[in-house]
This record gives structure tokens, C-alpha cells and sequence, in this order.
């Protein structure tokens, strides 16, 4: 993921014709912090943990990224993260460069005690390399809002007064925002309506230029999506596009398949995300949700693996679990005309390539699932102020950061005729070159 990471920043960079000094200060991270970190177990015994905080690239303002607490993580996979982090807040407009953070360990084997010991000892090796003009942490992969509550909470004891807007994802009680939840595939959805009130006035799908007959008249009805990850950023995508399929929407969508890491559910004339996501918590997994008894192929739906999730002749294919999930095994069987990139790096180089050729519209991630860290800005601004908006407000606010976000994508890639992909990195490139004076 860093290769890859790296990789698209210097041939971007080439493609701007930069110093080579400067593509050296867009890839190495400005500070690197390696730590161990020991707690006290609830059997008495000590144990030792590694964990990071890589803060890539202050040149926009203060680093901001999450923390994740995983078994596999690496100190490659942080810095790749951090570094993604900085194109991610370029590309939204965030006055942010870009940090990530990450520990080694199973949070599931933990009792509740030992991962809040765990995350007030991470607190008390960064508190002096993290603050709210220097570095914002935020949840990432099993670090949750209570999490942060015991972070912040850490924190503040170490400084001796309060400072909210060091950790945004808190919980609303102690200064999370309004909106938080939902932000990131809310954030997705309109970028994806921007796309499509963009292809109306261009014959998209067979990529020839617009004319006046093959103007799309009327905006796209029943587009059928596919969902893979039925969690925070799937779950929300899923339901607020359903409710976009209301005949007053301006879109309509049909969500005609999720699945989660036990398998998925495909009902070709839509399904309900409500039902699913209530019998999801009941069974625990969304296959067998369309089951009658032991029957699982109905003409009302039926089960899918994830491998054929992926795969269905869907218009609007949207990753939303895990990464390189589409790559050189599965390339030429997708058949999605847009890819709405809502994971971090659901899309390997060598299939972005291929798509790309095909003619395969991809959404890329650093801007498709940014609402979760421009609704985090919002959280941030909201701390520093003091004053706390409306759920509606952080909403207006989020469409108007994302429309804005996606507009300046969307000229250069028509200015330059090149992929989405390649225009993010391009403006994210040039703010932050344009911030080193
Ligand atoms: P989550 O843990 O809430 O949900 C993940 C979903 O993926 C679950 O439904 C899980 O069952 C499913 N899953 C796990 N393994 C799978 C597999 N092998 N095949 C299919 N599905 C599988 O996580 P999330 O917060 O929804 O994040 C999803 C993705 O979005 C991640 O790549 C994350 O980095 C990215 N992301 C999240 C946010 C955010 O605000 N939460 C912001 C930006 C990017």
C-alpha cells in the first residue's frame, strides 16, 4: 500500500513537472514516532504493545488522521495511511496535512479495562507531539467514540485543561458532532450525484463526447447498486441512497445487493436496508436474510459470496470494506459502469489500470469516502468555537464541502482529459505545493 501510495505521488509529480527535492518532501513523512507501550493486564502480568503516530505533511495545517488498533498492522501500512491522509484533506479543501496512528493488537482479546488502559497509555506517549493546532487524531479501524472519551479524557489530565478539538469521532456528549456517524457515506452519495447530474449533459457510459441527441434527458431512474461491507460506511451509504429511490429523489437507486465478511444477500428487484440491517442483527449476518426455511434461491433473492457480489451486472458498483478486493482476479468479470471507491484502496494499481481502460469510471477513495473527515474538520471547528451546529447544519455544511470537493476534481480531469483518480492526486498535489512558501 505504500509502494502503491508512493508510486501515484511521483508519477504525479512528474506529470507536474516538479523539483525532485520537492516529490522527496511530498513521500517521506516529517516525523516518525515509534513507541512501546506496557499496561497492566487484568491477570496482573505486564504486557508490551508497539504502536506509531506518522505524521506525513504539515504543509495545509495541523496533521490530522485516525488511529487504528489491528494484529497486522505495520509501520508501512501507518505511514501509507498517513500519507494518503495528506491527499485526502488536500482533495476535500481541509486546512489539514495529513497523520495516521496505529498499534499492534486484537482489541477482541482485550477485556473493556485492559483496551482502556491500552488507549490512555497511547495517549500519554503522543500528548506531546499532538494538540489542536498540531496534531487531531480520530477513530480508524476498532477504535470507536468511547475510545476517543478515554483519549480526550487522557489527554486533557496530561495538559491540565481542556482542549476538545484535539480528538474529533468523540461521543456528542463530550463535543462529537451532529452527523459524524453518517458522514462518510452520506459524503459518498453526493459525490455520486454530482457524477451523475455531471453525465446527464455527456453520453458517459460508451465515452464519446456529448452531443445534443444523446444528452441524458431526465435524471437516471432505478440505477441498481451493489454493496460490499455492511458497516458503518456501507450501512449508511446503502440507506440514505434508498431513500434517494423515493419518487421525489432526483436520483433513483436501487440497492440490489450488500453482503458482510460472512457473505451477502442479492435480490435483483431491490431490497429493503432496514429489513436487512434488522435481520443482520438478529442472525448475526446478512446471508440467509432472504432464506424461506432452508430455500435460499428465491425469485424474491438469495445468497451471494462476496467474490459474485462484486461481479453482478450492476450500474454502480461500491466497495465499502476492505481493501484491493478488486484486482487481477477479478478484473475482467466486473461489470459496474462506476466504482464508488468508499474503502481505503478497495481497487489494486494493475486493476485500476484495466478498469480504467474499459472505460470503468472509479470514484476514487481520497475523495469518495472524505465526508468522514470533513464532518471531523466540522467537529473540530465546532470544538474550537465552542458552538455546536444541528445535525441539518453539519449536513448542508458536508454537501456544500463535498460538491465543492468533487467540482475541482471534475474540471481538472475535463480540462486535462484524464481519470478522476489522476485529477485528485493533481489538485491535492498543487495545494500543498502552492502552501510551501
Ligand atoms: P466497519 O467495521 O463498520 O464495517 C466493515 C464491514 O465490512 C462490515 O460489514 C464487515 O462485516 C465487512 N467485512 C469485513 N471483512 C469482509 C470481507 N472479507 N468481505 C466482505 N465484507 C467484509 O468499518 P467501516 O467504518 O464501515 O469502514 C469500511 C471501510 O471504509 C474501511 O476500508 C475504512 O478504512 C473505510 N473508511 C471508513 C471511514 C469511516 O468514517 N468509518 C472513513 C473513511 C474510510
Amino acid at each position: 500500500m505504500l509502494e502503491s501510495a508512493q508510486t501515484l505521488i511521483i508519477k504525479t509529480a512528474e506529470k507536474m513537472k516538479l523539483d525532485p527535492e520537492m516529490v522527496k518532501r511530498l513521500i517521506e513523512p516529517e516525523f516518525s514516532h515509534e513507541f512501546a507501550l506496557t499496561i497492566t493486564m487484568d491477570s496482573g502480568k505486564k504486557k508490551v504493545f508497539k504502536g506509531w503516530r506518522i505524521q506525513h505533511n504539515s504543509a495545509l495545517g495541523p496533521y490530522k488522521g485516525g488511529i487504528r488498533f489491528h494484529p497486522e498492522t505495520t509501520k508501512e501500512e501507518v505511514q501509507a495511511l498517513a500519507t494518503l491522509m495528506s491527499i485526502k484533506c488536500a482533495v476535500a479543501g481541509l486546512p489539514y496535512g495529513g497523520a495516521k496512528g496505529g498499534i499492534i493488537v486484537d482489541p477482541k482479546k482485550l477485556s473493556k479495562g485492559e483496551l482502556e488502559r491500552l488507549s490512555r497509555a497511547f495517549v500519554v506517549r503522543i500528548a506531546h507531539v499532538i494538540g489542536v493546532d498540531i496534531d487531531v487524531p480520530a477513530p480508524d479501524v476498532n477504535t470507536t467514540p468511547q475510545i476517543m472519551a478515554w483519549m480526550i479524557d487522557e489527554y486533557q489530565k496530561v495538559i491540565g485543561y481542556k482542549s476538545p478539538g484535539t480528538f474529533t469521532g468523540k461521543p456528542v456528549a463530550i463535543g462529537g458532532s451532529l452527523g459524524r456517524t453518517e458522514a462518510t457515506g452520506r459524503g459518498g452519495l453526493f459525490v455520486l450525484q454530482a457524477l451523475l447530474e455531471k453525465a446527464r449533459y455527456r453520453k458517459f457510459f460508451d465515452g464519446k463526447q456529448k452531443t445534443a441527441k444523446n444528452l441524458i434527458p431526465s435524471p437516471f431512474n432505478n440505477l441498481t447498486i451493489a454493496v460490499q461491507g455492511f458497516g458503518n460506511v456501507g450501512y449508511y451509504f446503502a440507506k440514505l441512497s434508498e431513500i434517494e429511490a423515493m419518487p421525489a429523489g432526483r436520483h433513483g437507486f436501487k440497492i440490489v445487493a450488500v453482503s458482510d465478511s460472512k457473505g451477502g444477500v442479492y435480490v435483483k428487484d431491490g431490497l429493503s436496508v432496514d429489513t436487512t440491517m434488522k435481520c443482520k442483527k438478529e442472525k448475526g449476518m446478512v446471508a440467509g436474510c432472504y432464506c424461506r426455511g432452508s430455500v435460499c434461491d428465491l425469485k424474491l433473492g438469495k445468497n451471494i459470496t462476496n467474490e459474485e457480489l462484486l461481479e453482478l451486472p450492476v450500474d454502480i458498483l461500491v466497495p465499502a470494506a476492505l481493501e484491493n478486493v478488486i484486482n487481477d482476479q477479478n478484473m475482467k468479470k466486473i461489470k459496474a459502469k462506476i466504482i464508488l471507491e468508499l474503502a481505503n484502496g478497495p481497487i489494486t494499481s494493475e486493476a485500476y489500470e484495466y478498469l480504467n481502460k474499459q472505460g470503468v469510471i472509479v470514484i476514487p477513495d481520497v475523495l469518495a469516502n472524505s465526508g468522514g473527515v470533513t464532518v471531523s474538520y466540522l467537529e473540530w471547528v465546532q470544538g474550537k468555537a465552542g458552538y455546536f451546529w444541528s445535525e441539518k447544519e453539519v449536513n448542508d455544511k458536508l454537501k456544500i464541502m463535498m460538491n465543492k470537493a468533487f467540482e475541482a476534481i471534475w474540471k481538472k480531469s475535463v480540462e486535462k482529459k484524464i481519470p478522476l483518480k489522476q485529477a485528485a492526486f493533481e489538485v491535492a498535489l498543487e495545494r500543498i505545493v502552492s502552501a510551501y512558501t
